[in-house]
């Protein structure tokens, strides 16, 4: 007799609000509750660190802010020297012209508008220029976890990792970084918002490769309905394929 919906054992076949826990359960276990690898003291570090990161790696990042950290310590800082001084400082994550112009941007919104410090609201800090949800829980989920749980516009960071493993995963279909984070928010619990983007991302950086997903050594496969070991297409290639609304 088939299984009924009552008494059929989970598998990845098993719809995205039966496995979503389980999933989350073991990337939690496997990446440790999810660490945040850009280096950072301060919510405003964290930003700054954020916006380097951009079509960059952390490790770049990371080499970058151990000297730009102590030179440019508060936002006052970064808008004391010439332009070309802080584009020559961060050139090497790429892109340093637009970056130089964002970090000094958000540097001036935050003496004018926040006393220089970095609020911990998302609606306030979605008001700095060049930050997006994104970055924004990103600084929330990295260095003001306390303020994200409280905070009911706050949600989960969703970047290139996030956006690829959710569909894999068949937690969403969207290409848009808002619809897949609503989503995401309708499966993870609140207290989970910010580890759940955190070990997301991990578990795409080093098992769920955008062009090789090591299917074999994943944690998650038997929950995953995109494993290659088990015959599946990959639906983040799927989605593109069938021009996946946003
Ligand atoms: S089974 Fe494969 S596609 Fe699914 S999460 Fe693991 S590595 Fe990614």
């Amino acid at each position: 007799m088939p299984d009924s919906p009552t008494n059929r054992p989970l598998d990845r076949d098993s719809g995205k609000t039966l496995r979503a826990p389980h999933i989350l359960a073991a990337l939690l276990d496997e990446y440790d509750g999810g660490v945040i690898e850009l280096d950072h003291s301060s919510p405003f570090e964290l930003l700054i660190a954020t916006v380097l990161s951009a079509q960059s790696t952390d490790v770049k990042i990371n080499e970058i802010t151990k000297t730009l950290f102590t030179k440019y310590p508060g936002p006052e800082d970064y808008l004391a020297v010439p332009e070309e001084e802080l584009q020559d400082d961060i050139r090497s994550s790429g892109f340093f012209r637009q970056k130089t112009k964002s970090i000094r941007g958000l540097c001036q919104a935050l003496l004018a508008d926040f006393d220089g410090e970095v609020p911990l609201r998302m609606a306030d800090l979605v008001t700095l220029p060049g930050v997006a949800r994104k970055t924004a829980n990103v600084v929330l989920a990295g260095s003001a976890p306390e303020a994200l749980l409280e905070d009911p516009d706050a949600g989960i960071a969703v970047d290139t990792h996030v956006t690829r493993l959710s569909k894999r995963f068949g937690f969403t279909k969207h290409s848009d970084a808002v619809k897949i984070e609503k989503d995401l928010m309708r499966l993870f619990p609140r207290e989970h918002y910010g580890s759940a983007s955190l070990v997301i991302i991990l578990h795409g950086r080093r098992v769920c490769d955008a062009l090789r997903p090591a299917c074999g050594g994943c944690v998650v496969e038997e929950w995953c309905p995109s494993s290659l070991i088990a015959g599946r297409r990959d639906k983040a290639k799927q989605a593109k394929s069938l021009g996946d609304p946003a």
